[in-house]
């Protein structure tokens, strides 16, 4: 099944998506040039309001995507439109903005009359989005205003801003501050809310979007209240601990924004039952792996599923109140296609709802795949007794196999 075929119009996310900070993910840019060679609708829309539309279209075409700014939105359009659709008589009003070029580009194109300093205290609004040169005394002017009244409006509430070196503080950092300072709720534009994906509906019109993101928590849920279809991009804040824990779960997970151009199997990820038992076997044996006690372990594994296939599994146990990852195993065929992570999210997931947060596994030949998925070696010796003491780890692998853990987030 390829992706960029099955749909005619995409939402594309833009940190963590198409670039890192300054950085484009490798072959991004190739990709959605691709999508626009074969005729499609991209749309960009990004949580972060630092740059206007146009100022992202320039970075987009000199990364080799080209975009008009009119294929951009911002978390500020949104606000835009949020602001437009609850404020009465906007034009001339007085507002304080916490915020980048962009946003206060696009709140002075909505006629509002920006001010610095103690004059916030004449605001009726108070805009806040990323702003990289955050100060106490623009907390300390924003936090007067909207403790004397003003609305508070937030472009959006992501936690972090994916960079080139790790995770920044977006703008959801500097609204907490706020919220903490002031006890009030800001209306927020940005994804998951729908202003955002409002701009995108009435610029796409009534056909539905494949929304490709790297949050779940924005790009996931915001799709879902739109009623579009979602893929999570793993180059971004979402690693698969995070997926284990998430409130949603997305419709296709993807290594990289280019897997939409692949011709991939997008499985079901579901739980094993009893008649997959004689697949799950062979898939075990195929993968050199003993099928044990399979049958018992049947209620603790995932099979993934595509075209009536079952085509990869993976299982766990509970020892002590840490689980032992085992038996991920995908069929000879289907190798290289990305259904080993699939198989792994999906019982990260298990593990997740059953409680427990500390994940165990041994590996004779995987480890590369493991790390990818985000667990790291550790010393035999700091091992749980209950790990320590499991055959797989004392008789099944030889002790020089690598013993792997993740700690999933609570
Ligand atoms: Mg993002």
């Amino acid at each position: 099944m390829i992706l960029a075929q099955a749909f005619s119009n995409f939402v594309l996310d833009l940190d963590g998506v198409l670039w890192r900070g300054e950085r484009a993910i490798p072959n991004a840019p190739e990709t959605v040039s691709s999508l626009r060679d074969s005729s499609k609708t991209v749309l960009y829309v990004t949580n972060n309001s630092g740059a206007s539309p146009a100022a992202v279209a320039e970075k987009l075409a000199a990364m080799g995507a080209p975009a008009g700014a009119n294929d951009v939105i911002t978390s500020a359009t949104a606000a835009s439109l949020l602001i437009e659709r609850t404020i009465p008589a906007i034009r001339g009003r007085v507002a304080y903005v916490i915020g980048g070029p962009g946003l206060i580009e696009a709140m002075e194109g909505l006629g509002l009359r920006i001010v610095e300093g103690k004059d916030a205290d004449d605001a009726s609004l108070v805009i806040v989005g990323i702003d990289k040169k955050l100060t106490y005394d623009k907390l300390r002017h924003a936090t007067r205003a909207i403790r004397a009244g003003a609305t508070f409006i937030a472009t959006n509430t992501d936690p972090t801003l994916p960079a080139a070196d790790g995770l920044w503080p977006g703008a959801g950092a500097i609204v907490a501050a706020l919220r903490t300072a002031t006890g009030v709720e800001p209306l927020v534009a940005g994804k998951p809310h729908m202003p955002m994906l409002d701009v995108a509906r009435e610029r796409l019109g009534s056909a539905p979007a494949l929304v490709v993101g790297d949050r779940v928590d924005t790009d996931v849920l915001g799709a879902q209240a739109a009623g579009w279809p979602s893929a999570l991009v793993l180059t971004g804040a979402t690693g698969l601990a995070d997926l284990a824990v998430a409130t949603a779960w997305p419709d296709f997970i993807l290594r990289d924004v280019s897997m939409l151009l692949r011709d991939l199997p997008h499985p079901l990820v579901r739980p094993a039952a009893g008649p997959d038992l004689p697949t799950i076997a062979t898939l075990l044996h195929d993968g050199g792996l003993p099928a044990g006690s399979a049958r018992e372990r049947v209620g603790r594994t995932v099979v993934a599923e595509f075209d009536r296939s079952v085509l990869a599994t993976a299982a766990w146990e509970v020892l002590d109140g840490v689980a032992l990852l085992r038996s991920v195993a995908v069929g000879p065929k289907a190798r290289g296609f990305g259904l080993g992570v699939h198989v792994v999210a999906g019982a990260l997931k298990g593990i997740a709802n059953a409680g427990v947060r500390d994940v165990y596994l041994v590996t004779t030949d995987a480890e590369g795949f493991f790390k990818r998925c985000g667990f790291h070696v550790v010393p035999r010796d700091e091992l749980p007794d209950g790990v320590a003491r499991h055959p797989q780890i004392t008789r099944e692998c030889p002790s020089s196999a690598p013993v792997m853990r993740m700690e999933l987030p609570q």
